[in-house]
């Protein structure tokens, strides 16, 4: 029998964990729900029920997993926390200041529901973080660098495009190969922020707009640009259109670490390099409700993190199969 899954919001990350089911025949869509008119969407699986979120809590009994897909700064804290008491959950939560607060509050409505929620899945938190922890228990001594990109950051896009004068814009952080380099040669130089990233901006003016104003104000954007070195290039919103419309991203999580009094370097590096930041995220939320749903089989309950789970957990061949293929 297919674990039945459930997904709570139908932005980026809702249609990914929709395409990600499609490649993973042992699990199925169930329902998708929305905040929204639910005859406003339009979903790929027949077979699966578009319903309001105010209706929820009568699939209790058809959902083995919700994957809650809704946006990390004022979703989230309110929908996990609501419905990890009735579900097995899944969440994608990545403001990492606020994730123990999070976790808190989640492992409270899990518990109190028996129910098993794994929190900030994805690629980082997620891949990133378990790829940190991994590295760090076995170079004890070392240095940890992530590198983010090439890729889009969706804030900085955001930022962008609220600046007077323009009318559409894409955000690209792109990490500074000198620094990896260093990186990777074992040199674990001290990185400032600029020596780590720069920013690359594609803007659509509108018309009439001061274009050398519009670029001072981005470059010198506190928080966002100004300690960067960022480049600003004007194209058309056909070009835009064009050459943009995607969300890739990707990065590098290194540890450079040494043995034996610093006589032997070891290098730790675990890269991605993704066409689609929601749908890779998403691949990742799904095998991870294999495991709630596992662990809740099991009889367990409460908020994990991607660092409790046992890797076997995740996949769908059996421990039988994983000893053969993959040790
Ligand atoms: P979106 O903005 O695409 O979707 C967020 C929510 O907005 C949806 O659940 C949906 O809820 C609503 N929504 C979507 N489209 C529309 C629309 N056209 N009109 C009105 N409402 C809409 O966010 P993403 O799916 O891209 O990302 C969700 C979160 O995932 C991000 O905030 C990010 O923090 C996190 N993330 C985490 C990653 C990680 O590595 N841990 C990686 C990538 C993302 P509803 O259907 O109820 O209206």
């Amino acid at each position: 029998m297919a674990i039945k899954i459930g997904i709570l919001g139908y932005g980026n990350l809702g249609r990914g964990v929709e395409c990600a089911i499609r490649q993973n025949p042992d699990t199925e869509l169930a329902a998708v729900f929305t905040r929204r008119a639910p005859a406003s969407l339009k979903i790929q699986t027949q077979s699966a029920k578009v319903a309001s979120v105010d209706e929820i809590q009568n699939w209790t009994d058809k959902i083995d997993v919700l994957i809650v897909c809704g946006g990390s700064a004022t979703d989230l804290p309110k929908q996990s926390p609501k419905y990890a008491k009735l579900f097995n959950l899944i969440d994608s939560f990545d403001t990492h200041a606020k994730i123990p607060e999070h976790f808190a509050n989640v492992d409270k409505s899990a518990k109190e529901g028996g129910k098993v929620a794994i929190i900030s899945v994805g690629w980082d938190p997620g891949m990133f973080s378990l790829n940190r922890l991994y590295a760090n228990a076995i170079l004890t001594e070392g240095k940890d660098y992530t590198f983010w990109g090439k890729g889009v950051s969706q804030g900085h896009s955001d930022a962008i495009r609220r600046v007077e004068g323009v009318q559409d814009g894409k955000q690209y952080t792109i990490p500074v190969d000198s620094a990896l380099k260093a990186v990777r040669a074992g040199e674990n130089p001290e990185l400032t922020t600029r020596q780590k990233h720069t920013r690359e901006c594609f803007v659509v003016l509108k018309e009439g707009a001061d274009a050398a104003k519009v670029e001072k104000e981005i470059k010198n954007m506190p928080n966002y640009f100004s300690d960067y070195d960022t480049t600003v290039h004007f194209i058309s919103q056909e070009e835009l259109d064009k050459n943009h419309s995607g969300i890739p991203h990707g990065g590098i999580v290194l540890r450079s670490g040494s043995t034996n009094g610093g006589k032997n370097k070891h290098i730790i590096e675990y890269s991605l390099k993704l066409d689609s930041n929601p749908e890779f995220t998403s691949c990742v939320l799904l095998a991870y409700a294999r495991a709630a749903y596992r662990l809740s089989k099991e009889g367990a309950s409460g908020c994990k993190t991607v660092f409790d789970i046992a890797p076997a957990y995740l996949s769908a061949k059996s421990g039988e199969e994983l000893r053969a293929t993959m040790l």
